[in-house]
């Protein structure tokens, strides 16, 4: 079922885009048989269950970070995660960078915006990102390395209103890049689109569409 999902799925996604299988609630063998149709990018919401799963699949996984990250965590999962989407707090940056130094490594990460209408609570508005963006301190954190930003539109069925987050979301991304990241080739991803809603997405110009249910089935 995952195969025939996973095809269907992959048919209407553009090359160079990346697919993130949202594997949270999904079982370690899931997630193997998933890896074995030659998935490589997974996403999980939760640290804890993020290092439980970790050490039972292949090496090769490129993990994404997609849920709220509290800074006490951060040096579970530094090792080795892949992408930290959820970033929203200059002090969650120093903490990651912290993290990866000690891990003699640098971590990449995504600007977290706060695009829908409903109260949902976390992310950036434009002016915390300026700010943290302009910091000093920002400037001292030679570990980390931005790669764009992501956002998540309202969970109900009116399209056009998601369309329009996803456009804010993209005009974010292109006045972000075009005042801090101009000659930064790293800083060229917008993570949108869900199983709901990653047509409209893509259509806005999404770089990486984050899916669960619809490629493994309904929680
Ligand atoms: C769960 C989750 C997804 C995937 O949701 P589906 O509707 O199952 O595709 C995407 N992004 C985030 C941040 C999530 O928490």
């Amino acid at each position: 079922m995952i195969q025939n999902n996973l095809e269907k799925i992959k048919s209407k996604i553009p090359f160079g885009v990346t697919l993130i299988a949202v594997s949270k609630t999904y079982s370690s063998s899931v997630i193997q048989k998933a890896y074995e149709l030659g998935i490589r990018d997974f996403g999980e919401n939760k640290v804890q269950e993020l290092e439980q799963k970790y050490p039972e699949l292949p090496k090769d996984i490129q993990w994404h970070l997609i849920g709220h990250l509290q800074s006490n965590k951060v040096k579970f999962i530094a090792p080795y995660i892949h992408l930290i989407h959820t970033v929203d707090s200059l002090k969650l940056l120093i903490e990651i960078n912290k993290q990866a130094l000690k891990n003699n490594r640098s971590i990449s990460v995504l600007l977290q915006f706060y695009i829908a209408k409903e109260e949902t609570k976390f992310g950036l508005n434009l002016q915390e990102a300026q700010e943290i963006l302009e910091s000093q301190e920002f400037k001292t954190l030679h570990n980390i390395k931005v790669c764009g930003i992501m956002g998540m539109a309202s969970f109900i069925d009116d399209i056009e209103l998601i369309r329009n987050e996803f456009k804010s979301l993209r005009k974010i991304f292109s006045f972000i890049k075009e005042a801090y990241f101009q000659n930064d080739s790293a800083f060229k991803e917008i993570s949108m689109g869900m199983s709901g809603d990653y047509i409209t997405a893509l259509e806005e110009g999404s770089t990486m569409v984050r899916i669960g249910t619809l490629l493994f089935g309904n929680r």
